[in-house]
C-alpha cells in the first residue's frame, strides 16, 4: 500500500470545493457518469484500430447501485478502466479536473457557479461522500488497482481483485449534519430524478435496479 499527498494547488482547489456552500451537489452523478460514459467511448475508439478488440454494444452500460444500509452509492463502468499509474496521475492532480484547469484559484470564491455551469470532475464526489475508493482493472494491464481517499488528506493505492475491464466506484455518502441531508444519493428515486437530469448526452444504458422497501 503506498500512501500519497495531494499536490498543494489539488489540496487547495478540493477544500475550495468541498467547503463551498452549494444547492448543486446532486452534479458529482453528472461528473461521475460522464466519466464513465468517457471511458466506455475509449474502448469504442481503441476498437476501431484493434482487430483483437470486438466492441458489442450490449457490453457497455452504467450500473448505479445504492445501499442506504451500508449508506454506500457505486457507480459501475464496463470502460477502458485505469492502470495503477493512471489512477495515480488522473485521480491525484485535482488541476487536471474540467474547467479548474481554466481557473485561478482566486477565481473560485464562489463555488455554485462552477460546480453548475461547468464540469468540474471526479473530485465532485467529495461533496456528498467523505470517503471515495476507486477499483479499476484496465485494458492493458493483468493487475486490478483500487485508488482511495477521503479528500484532502491524499490517497492510498493498492492491488485489489477485479475481474472485468473497467472502474467501480464507491462513494461512502457523508452522514446527514443538522443542515443539509446527504439521504437523497441513496434514495433509489431520487436518483433516478438527477439521473434523467444530466444525462441526455449519454449514449449508453443507464442501469439502477428497483427494490421494493
Ligand atoms: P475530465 O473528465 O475533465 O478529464 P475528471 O476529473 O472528471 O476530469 O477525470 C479525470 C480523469 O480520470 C479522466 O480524464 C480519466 O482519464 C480518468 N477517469 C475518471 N473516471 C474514470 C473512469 N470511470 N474510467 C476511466 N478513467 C476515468
Ligand atoms: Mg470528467
Amino acid at each position: 500500500m503506498e500512501t500519497k499527498q495531494f499536490k498543494a494547488e489539488s489540496k487547495r482547489l478540493l477544500e475550495l470545493m468541498v467547503n463551498s456552500i452549494y444547492s448543486q451537489r446532486e452534479v458529482f452523478l453528472r461528473e461521475l457518469i460522464s466519466n464513465a460514459s468517457d471511458a466506455m467511448d475509449k474502448m469504442y475508439y481503441r476498437s476501431l484500430t484493434d482487430e483483437n478488440l470486438a466492441f458489442n454494444q450490449a457490453d457497455y452500460y452504467i450500473q448505479i447501485i445504492p445501499n442506504k444500509a451500508d449508506r454506500t452509492l457505486k457507480v459501475i463502468d464496463t470502460g477502458i478502466g485505469m492502470t495503477k499509474e493512471e489512477l495515480e496521475t488522473n485521480l491525484g492532480t485535482i488541476a487536471k479536473s474540467g474547467s479548474f484547469a481554466f481557473k485561478k484559484d482566486t477565481e473560485i470564491k464562489d463555488g455554485h457557479d462552477i460546480i453548475g455551469q461547468f464540469g468540474v470532475g471526479f473530485y465532485a464526489a467529495f461533496m456528498v461522500a467523505d470517503n471515495v475508493t476507486v477499483k479499476s482493472k484496465a485494458l492493458d494491464e493483468e493487475q486490478a488497482h483500487q485508488w482511495e481517499s477521503t479528500g484532502t488528506e491524499g490517497y492510498s493505492i493498492s492491488i485489489c481483485d477485479k475481474e472485468q475491464i473497467g472502474t467501480e466506484i464507491t462513494l461512502k455518502i457523508k452522514e446527514n449534519t443538522e443542515d443539509e441531508s446527504y439521504d437523497a444519493y441513496l434514495d433509489e428515486v431520487q436518483l433516478k430524478e438527477i439521473i434523467k437530469k444530466y444525462s441526455d448526452f449519454i449514449r449508453y444504458p443507464i442501469k439502477m435496479d428497483i427494490t421494493k422497501s
